[in-house]
């Protein structure tokens, strides 16, 4: 490649096709995208249009049939599986739609248990992981309750903070609102543009609700599998 390598997240012309009966269903047509560090990235479309493929591929868990994905300029393509584990747990941080908490766990303790895979020091990883939670808003002793004594918006607070534990270099958030309240919901996107801006991160969001994107820096729309 020319040119000084891009930081953030670039995907350039990705393809990525499922098996369709005897046919293949195509699910991302050569789509080519750029987010730089603190920047919003919103990708919006109906249903079935491929957002969360395109999450999967820049998340590295599905590869795609052709194209590169570029993680702060590294093709990570044809990184093996363990490589893109490791991959994963240091430079990229995921939110899905239903916060994957542990039950048994506190809201700290999903923090810990991320530093424990990382090996970060226990009490350095304490420190870190109060702050962190209570950056996006869990205070109080919000930080020591489970997950079913948490609200909707809470459980997804603890979700983003989880997934910057690692300081990833890129953020992945696929429908973070989809179970919220309008209200909530808009507030749960304004911290992630906030936590964007903070911490540097390129983020792609998600959504179908385009009322939450007023704080995006750019606005992508993905058709059938296209970038418009
Ligand atoms: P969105 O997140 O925008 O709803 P998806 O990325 O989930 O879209 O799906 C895009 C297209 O790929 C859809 O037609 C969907 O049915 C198909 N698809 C998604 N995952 C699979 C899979 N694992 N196997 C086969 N087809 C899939
Ligand atoms: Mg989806």
């Amino acid at each position: 490649m020319t040119g000084p390598t891009p930081t953030g997240l670039t995907l350039q012309d990705v393809v990525l096709t499922y098996p369709d009966g005897d046919r293949r269903l195509t699910a991302l047509d050569a789509v080519s995208l750029h987010s730089a560090p603190g920047e919003l990235t919103a990708i919006v479309g109906p249903s079935g249009s491929g957002k969360s493929s395109l999450l999967a591929v820049a998340a590295t868990l599905l590869r795609p049939d052709s194209g590169r994905v570029l993680v702060d300029g590294e093709d990570v393509c044809g990184l093996t599986a363990k490589q893109a584990t490791a991959l994963r747990r240091e430079r990229i941080g995921i939110v899905f739609q239903q916060p994957n908490l542990l039950a048994s766990l506190t809201a700290l303790e999903q923090l810990l248990a991320v530093a424990h895979l990382r090996g970060t020091r226990p009490r350095a990883a304490r420190g870190r992981a109060e702050q962190l939670l209570a950056s996006v808003g869990l205070t109080d002793g919000k930080q020591h309750r489970r997950p079913h004594q948490l609200s909707g918006g809470e459980r997804q607070r603890v979700n983003i903070a989880r997934a910057l534990f690692a300081e990833p270099a890129v953020l992945l958030v696929d429908e973070p609102t989809s179970a919220l309240d309008h209200e909530r919901g808009a507030r749960i996107t304004d911290l992630l543009a906030t936590v964007t801006r903070t911490h540097r991160t390129a983020t792609l969001l998600v959504t179908h609700d385009r009322t939450l994107l007023t704080h995006a820096d750019q606005i992508l729309e993905l058709v059938d599998g296209r970038l418009r």
